[in-house]
């Protein structure tokens, strides 16, 4: 019986899958799809980064973890990307008189990796086109779902319409999902994003003489209670900083001489670092971005459909947890295709239901972090906490 059931749902298992989205996520889950000997079709709405001048990617670095590693390492990508990350053993501290001090990420030197998120992405897209049962479409961008009919409608590069008709949609197509979209008009569907009031601006600090202008292997934090601005090591031996602070504040700061009191007044010693003049025209010319969570469940339509990474639990970054959560999307997604020999009726839900809660909790996680980094991390609790758990 239970022998015929598994061939049964074997019969089941999905011929052709199509991704939606070849970014971080996607590009990953075209590999792990691919080495399950399903072919792969990933639509990607943007040309190819490979060969493209810019690169619009919502941070320039990005921090890997744990769960990150682990993900690549079922792939058999970790020690490559590994080995091109910045260790961070902990964060540095930044004091408004120009102190420093640090506060480790753990005990023997355990650290996390800052790494390129342009290269990661182009190491995953050419990790998965490598693969003879991978095709990547760029400047496919998808437009309609059809779950009745089971097909997808695409825009291809020529302006054209495209259907195409998988066994299973993988949308791993980022915060404004449009894959969830089409999950919104299912029965039963739980949805909510919200903005929080705080935005973000991506500011740099050059090299000096080829060498890294601070110490390297952290990551660095100024918090001043109502914001922050962190710092993360580039392989170019620069380093991207990142002010989070509310819309209002931003509103405020509308001349070169007010960004520079600004900074006089709370980020005295990044001054010298970015340079002055780098520092207001970086200051009007970046954008000053939004930050974004999105909760919703269940993850799939019936047998047809799931949605993952950021298109499934947009976070905001301050738990560094994005990309590395929606690799273990990956992890689980697969070990429980695994679990039900690829019977997409059962494994689809069981995804649904034990990624929902992780993927929640670490979206409320990476919020309550953003309190700790600007504020608890300078209060006095706070140091004598680390300082009790390092005795
Ligand atoms: P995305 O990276 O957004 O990729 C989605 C892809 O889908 C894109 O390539 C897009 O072009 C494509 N697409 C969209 N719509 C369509 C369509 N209709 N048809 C076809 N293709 C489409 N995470 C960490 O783990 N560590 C960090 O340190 C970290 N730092 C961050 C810092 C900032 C400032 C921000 C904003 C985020 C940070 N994150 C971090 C989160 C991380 O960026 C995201 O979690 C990650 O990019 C999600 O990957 P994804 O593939 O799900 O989505």
């Amino acid at each position: 019986q239970a022998t015929s059931s598994a061939a049964a749902a074997a019969a089941t298992a999905p011929k052709r899958v199509a991704i939606v989205g070849g970014g971080l996520v996607g590009a990953l889950n075209a590999v792990y799809f691919a080495r399950r000997g399903c072919n792969v079709d990933v639509y990607e709405a943007r040309d190819d980064i490979r060969q493209s001048k810019t690169y619009s990617g919502r941070s320039i670095n990005l921090a890997l973890s744990t769960r990150g590693i682990q993900a690549l390492k079922d792939v058999g990508l970790d020690e490559m990307v590994v080995a091109t990350g910045i260790p961070m053993y902990g964060r540095m501290i930044h004091n408004p008189t120009g102190g420093k001090y640090v506060v480790p990420y753990g005990k023997d030197n355990q650290a996390i990796l800052s790494v390129d998120r342009r290269k990661l992405n182009e190491l995953l897209l050419t990790t998965a086109e490598k693969l003879p049962n991978v095709s990547l479409h760029f400047e496919h961008k998808l437009t309609e779902v059809d779950v009745k009919a089971r097909n997808l409608t695409l825009r291809a590069p020529d302006r054209s319409t495209i259907t195409v008709k998988p066994d299973l949609v993988v949308g791993s197509d980022g915060a404004y999902s449009s894959v969830r979209r089409h999950l919104l008009q299912q029965p039963r569907f739980n949805y909510a994003q919200t903005y929080i009031a705080h935005g973000y601006k991506e500011l740099t600090i050059p090299p000096v003489d080829g060498k890294f202008a601070m110490e390297a292997n952290y990551l660095h934090i100024w918090p001043r209670h109502e914001f922050m601005m962190i710092a993360l090591p580039n392989q170019d031996r620069s380093f991207t900083c990142t002010l989070f602070m509310p819309f209002d504040i931003f509103a405020t700061i509308s001349t070169p001489e007010l960004v520079l009191a600004f900074f006089r007044e709370n980020f005295a010693d990044a001054i010298p670092l970015i340079g002055q003049e780098r520092l207001v025209s970086d200051f009007f010319t970046n954008p000053t971005s939004t930050l974004m969570m999105v909760k919703c469940s269940p993850y799939h339509i019936d047998d047809f459909a799931v949605i993952i990474g950021d298109a499934a639990h947009a976070m905001v970054p301050f738990y560094g947890q994005g990309m590395n959560c929606g690799f273990e999307d990956c992890t689980v997604l697969h070990r429980l295709l695994g679990e039900h020999n690829m019977d997409l009726a059962t494994a689809l839900p069981a995804y649904s239901k034990e990624r929902n809660p992780d993927a929640e909790a670490i979206c409320d996680l990476a919020l309550h972090n953003y309190v700790e980094m600007r504020h608890h991390v300078t209060s006095t609790s706070f140091l004598l906490r680390k300082k009790l758990d390092s005795l």
